[in-house]
Formats: structure tokens, sequence, C-alpha cells
């Protein structure tokens, strides 16, 4: 008589969460293999049956006499929690069975049983947060290297995936999920949502929604999940929701669609998708937008090594990125021409060498993001690593537009930073411009404005996007004049949206939110520039992007009352 070994995912716990043909293949067994507490959370379903009970830790030893006893003709079950295959015991009886040479067609019969794996059960309780790209990471390293457990965090950290934790923490294993918290908010805002379920869908189930910040404060132990949210994720009337993308084409709230059935599916309508970027990238090597043409020099540098290397060039890289892209093009370079160089004179450092390269950086240069003062030697470093070669272009945006030819980037960059100057990307970066708080007499703001950088300044956007913050009520530095702005005022904050910052029928932000608390305006701004970065089109405008959207965090778009008048063009 031949044996069966059936490995069973017995889901999160609860009867009614386990699929029929697991109770099935339970009830049908002669001999039950499992973990002491698991065998207990199925005693509901067992008639008799042989229990084969080991510990933690003994993991090998059940496989084995699973294995056993169906090579011995008896019908038996090993049960996992969730599902089998996820940190189960189906991974491991394949390999006790391929350590034999078992065979499928001469051995014995084994089937996996698929369970509901705590991502899904967990997930379900906090609302719908694996809406979109997820990965589960196990944070016990009694098996797996700890290098190779972060690095996986640090990757899913900075793709943006929905990530759930699983044995994040147990009685000795305990600094695993501080470490981990700490590579996320190396990637994401500490407003993150994250979820923590502890015993889902069994006796003694908590359910906790908080946020990266806080995470640590809560009770998390071996029977717990932890979900994190993606940059997009939201809490919601005490659930947790990752959208999926829908509001991008669709208005939720509406009766009728403004894209038609027929409609959805095309190119136009879904300027995101490699069909469409790739019609863009078409169009951008015939013609270089406005804004690119600025770093023609530099782009045709970095394009032309980019294609000597075979990559495929980025039509909407910035600047920065461009000239970083450069210099990581003449470290690669550097490392070559070392291996055969004498240790002492590396041939990258002799003027003669051929390798030796001297890229463009274009960055924008300020005394800081509240001071407008510089110093001598501030300007006396700035006017020597500038030098003959290179330009200072005073703009209208509280900074100076830097472009250096240079051979040492890196150094240029560090030397400046070492001065006390502020440096920034150029281009289509969100960017803050804030006022001199009165001489830092009205600074009590400039904390907020320091965590508003943090979060999200220099992050890219598909238009340039300028945030005013301003420390008082006066707002003389004109923050309503822009994309956003952001004026203190009695230690709370009010809010404009969609300035239209340049033309004849410029006008300033709608005033959508007065007397905000501090913690929410920060939380609030980074979502609404981040959906920006995310949904708006390529090249459109904040304020076109609000007025097509019409709302923005629960901020609905209103007409703003103008002129009639042309809008003319540069030139005319
Ligand atoms: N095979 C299981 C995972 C086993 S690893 C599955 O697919 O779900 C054990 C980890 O799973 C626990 O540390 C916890 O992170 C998670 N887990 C399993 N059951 C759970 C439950 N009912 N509630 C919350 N987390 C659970």
């Amino acid at each position: 008589m031949k044996g069966k070994l059936s490995v069973i995912g017995f889901g999160p716990g609860s009867f009614e969460h386990m699929t029929q043909a697991a109770k099935e293949a339970i009830m049908e067994s002669e001999v039950i293999i499992g973990y002491n507490t698991y065998v207990d959370l199925i005693r509901g379903l067992l008639s008799g049956q042989h229990i084969v009970r080991t510990g933690m830790t003994e993991e090998v030893s059940r496989a084995q006499e699973a294995v056993r006893q169906a090579q011995a003709g008896r019908k038996v079950a090993v049960i996992s929690s969730g599902d089998a295959g996820v940190y189960g015991m189906a991974g491991l009886v394949y390999e006790v069975l391929m350590e034999q040479g078992w065979r499928r067609d001469t051995g014995v019969n084994v089937e996996v049983i698929p369970g509901i794996s705590a991502i899904h059960s967990t997930g379900s309780l906090l609302g719908a947060p694996i809406m979109h790209d997820a990965c589960t990471i196990s944070l016990s390293d009694h098996l797996t290297p700890w290098d190779l457990i972060i690095r996986r965090v640090e990757a899913a950290a900075a793709a943006d995936f929905v990530i759930a934790l699983y044995n994040p923490r147990s009685g000795r294993r305990t600094r695993q999920i501080v470490e981990t918290r700490s590579v996320l908010l190396r990637y994401r805002s500490p407003q993150t949502p994250v979820g923590i379920v502890k015993s889902a869908y069994r006796d003694r189930e908590e359910i906790a929604i908080t946020t990266l910040e806080r995470m640590l404060e809560h009770d998390i132990g071996m029977l717990t999940t932890v979900i994190i949210g993606n940059s997009a994720t939201v809490v919601y009337d005490g659930l947790m929701i990752t959208p999926r993308g829908y509001q991008r084409k669709y208005t939720l709230g509406a009766d009728v669609q403004p894209l038609k059935p027929h409609e959805r599916l095309r190119a136009e309508a879904e300027p995101w998708s490699l069909e469409a970027r790739e019609g863009a990238v078409a169009t951008a090597e015939r013609e270089p937008a406005a804004g690119a043409a600025k770093s023609e020099a530099a782009a045709a540098e970095a394009t032309a090594a980019k294609e000597a290397e075979g990559a495929a060039g980025d039509a909407a890289a910035s600047p920065l990125a461009l000239a970083l892209e450069a210099l990581r093009l003449v470290e690669t370079q550097r490392g070559a021409a070392n291996a055969g160089a004498p240790a002492e004179t590396p041939s990258w450092q002799r003027e003669s060498d051929p390798f030796r390269r001297r890229e463009i950086l274009e960055f924008a240069v300020s005394p800081g993001l509240a001071e407008k003062r510089l110093t001598a030697a501030q300007l006396t470093l700035l006017a020597d690593i500038v030098g003959e070669d290179g330009s200072i272009e005073y703009t209208p945006h509280h900074q100076w537009l830097v472009r250096l030819v240079t051979s040492e980037p890196q150094q240029a960059v560090s030397r400046l930073e070492a001065a006390g100057l502020l440096l920034a990307p150029v281009g289509d970066v969100a960017q803050i411009k804030a006022c001199d708080f009165c001489n830092m007499d009205k600074a009590d703001s400039v904390p907020y404005l320091e965590d508003l950088q943090q979060r999200i300044g220099g992050l890219k956007v598909p238009k340039e996007l300028r945030i005013g913050f301003n420390g008082c009520g006066m707002a003389c530095y004109g923050a309503v004049r822009e994309d956003i702005g952001i004026v203190y005022r009695k230690e709370k904050f009010d809010l404009f949206l969609g300035g239209k910052t340049v033309g004849r029928n410029a006008h300033p932000g709608i005033p959508v939110a007065e007397g905000v608390e501090p913690d929410r305006l920060l939380e609030t701004v980074e979502r609404i520039v981040r959906r920006y970065a995310d949904e708006a089109h390529p090249n459109e405008r904040f304020h076109k992007y609000y007025s097509r959207i019409k709302e923005l965090e629960g901020y609905r778009y209103r007409e703003v009352p103008v002129f009639k008048i042309e809008n003319a063009v540069c030139g005319d």
C-alpha cells in the first residue's frame, strides 16, 4: 500500500478560514504531525488520529518523521499555520525527500494544500493594505544571514513595495525590528501607515494601526505580522488602504466618468505606461524640451557615455542626476585604469590621462533654507570653485544657479557644503522657498520647515514645483504666490494650493485650509507632493494637475476668478 503525505496550510487559526480541502485532508489522515500549538488549533477535526507533536526548532525531525510514516504506507498530514509553502513545512518536506532521491512517479504521493497566509489574513483585518505590489520578509535570522535580510528590506523599501514582516520579533530577537525600521525610514516618511496584527482570527486577536515613526511603541511578538504601507497607503476611519491607482483615470465620486470605456486603455490616457513613455522618449530625442536644453552639454555628455555603455537613456533625468551618472562612469573608468597603474600615482590623476574627463555640473546654491545672508568666505569659495570656465546665474528663486566644469564634481560639492552652503538639484524637482523669518526673530516654524525639506526637498516631480513657506501672517516672501503656499500663523498653518506662478494671468494659490495642526500639515503636504509626483502627466504643472483631478487630500479645487487674458508665450 502506497502512503500519502499531505502538507496542509490551515490558515490563520479559525475553523471558518480553513479550506474545505484542508479540513478533508486532516479528517482523512491517520497520522497528524505538527507543532504543539497547531495541533491544539485543529483539535475539533480530529477523531482518534495518531498525533506526533513536536516543539519549535524540531521542524527537520518532524519532516523526516512524516516521510518515514508515509513510506510505511500511512496517510500523513503535516500541518502548518497560514500557507504551508510560506515559511512553512512544504519546502522542508520536499527537501528531505530530495535528499533521499524521491521521484514523483515512484515515491510516496505528496500534495500541498494551500491556506490563507498571514499577509492576507492580517491584511483583511486592517482594511486593504496589500492592494498593490507587495512582498513578505521574515525577520528571523535563525536560518537566514541578517545581511541578506536587511538587504532585502532595503531593496523593498527603495522599490516602494508594501511589506509584510513575518517573524518580526521574539523574546531573543528584539533588535531586528528596530534595525528594519531604521532602514525603512531612510526611504519612507515617518508618517507611513503601519498595521500590526497579533493572532489574526484567533482568540487573543489584536489590531493596531500606527505609523513608521511610532510602530515600536506597540506590542510586537512572534504571533504578530507587521504590514508597512507604501508611499500611497492611507488611513481612513481606522482602516489601512493602499490605492491601486484608479484615481489616476477615474473620478471616484462621479457617476459619469471623464474617459469613455473605449478610451480607457489608450496610451494618451496612461501617460505613465511603458508604451506612452517610449513615445515620449522618442519625441524628446528628436526635439529636446526647453528645460532640458539648459543642460544640453551635460546631457549630451551623459547620453554619449550611456550609449557607450549600451544603457537606455532617460530623457527625464535632471541635470544633477546626469552629472552624478557621469561621475559614476568616471569612477568605473578610474577602477579600470587603476588596475594597471602604479599604486602611488593612479593613472586617472595624471593630466595627460585620456580617462580624465571634465564634467559639467549644474545645481542651485543658497546660504540655507531660511538664511539669506552670505559670508565673504562663502562668496570667495564659490568664486574660486566656479573659476573661469563656470558660471553663476542669479534666479528669481532665492538661489544661484551654478554651472561648473570640473573633473572632481564630488570634491566641489563637498567643499561648498562644508562652507555651510545649501546645494540643491535644479529642474523638475520639489523646491522649498522659505522667508528669512525676520532674521530669525520669528523662527518658531523653522523646525517644521526643516522637516518638510527632509520629506520632499529635491523630490523628482513632473514639472518644477515651488513650495513657499513663510513664518508669519505677513507672508512677505510671497508664499501664497507659489505652486503650494504654507503660512505659519498662531502656531498653526494656512495652506494655499495651485498658484499660477508665471504668465500674465498669474494668480495666487487657492486658500484651502486655515489653522492646520503642524503634524497634519506636514503629512498632508507630503502626500500632495508625492501624489503629484506619481500621478501628474509629464510636464504638467501643479495648478493644471490640481484643476484636472479636482481634489487633493480632501481639498476641492475651485475655479479662480481671473480676467480673460491671452497668455503670451515668451518673446511675444
Ligand atoms: N506559514 C505561515 C507563516 C509562518 S512564519 C503563513 O503563511 O502565515 C510565522 C509568522 O507568521 C509569525 O511570526 C507571524 O508573523 C505570522 N503569522 C502566522 N499566523 C498569524 C496570525 N494568525 N496572526 C498574525 N500573524 C501570523
